[in-house]
């Protein structure tokens, strides 16, 4: 399965070069063009689905068990001091490429970045209310 107008479809399978740093069956991972941080790079399946929501049950499960791998030979290779996953779903939550993607970023003490929310405030009645809203 596969969208002729996805960018990511074309650089999972191969037809537009990327620097790939490990490549299965199912997946390619390959560095991020516009890095957060030194060795920022993206887990993309080679078949398309668009977000987490359309995702194979199967195959997320898979793109964690290679985050955990990446990370680790990342840590190993790359000396950082910390390790972020960023997984964007939607416009609103961020998503630009809307090909299921897993950030791999490695974090540096010197690095600068900041990828994180301002915290919010809820009240105990709030909390309760979205609490009942969603509890399964
Ligand atoms: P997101 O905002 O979560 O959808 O992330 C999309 C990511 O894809 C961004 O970090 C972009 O820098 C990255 N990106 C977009 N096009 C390419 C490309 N051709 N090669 C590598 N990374 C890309
Ligand atoms: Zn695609």
């Amino acid at each position: 399965m596969r969208d002729e107008n996805c960018i990511f479809c074309k650089i999972a399978n191969g037809e537009i070069p990327s620097r790939t740093i490990y490549e299965d069956e199912q997946f390619r991972v390959f560095l991020d063009l516009s890095p957060a941080a030194k060795g920022h790079a993206l887990i993309v399946p080679k078949e398309h689905y668009a977000n987490l929501y359309e995702l194979p049950e199967e195959l997320a499960a898979d793109a964690m068990r290679l985050a955990k791998k990446e990370m680790s030979l990342m840590t190993q290779k790359l000396s950082c001091d910390g390790f972020q996953l960023v997984q964007n779903n939607g416009e609103t939550a961020g998503q630009t490429v809307f090909h299921f993607h897993l950030h791999l970023i490695p974090r540096y003490r010197t690095d600068g970045q900041k990828i994180a929310w301002e915290p919010g405030s809820m009240s105990d009645e709030e909390l309760d209310a979205v609490k009942d809203q969603i509890i399964s």
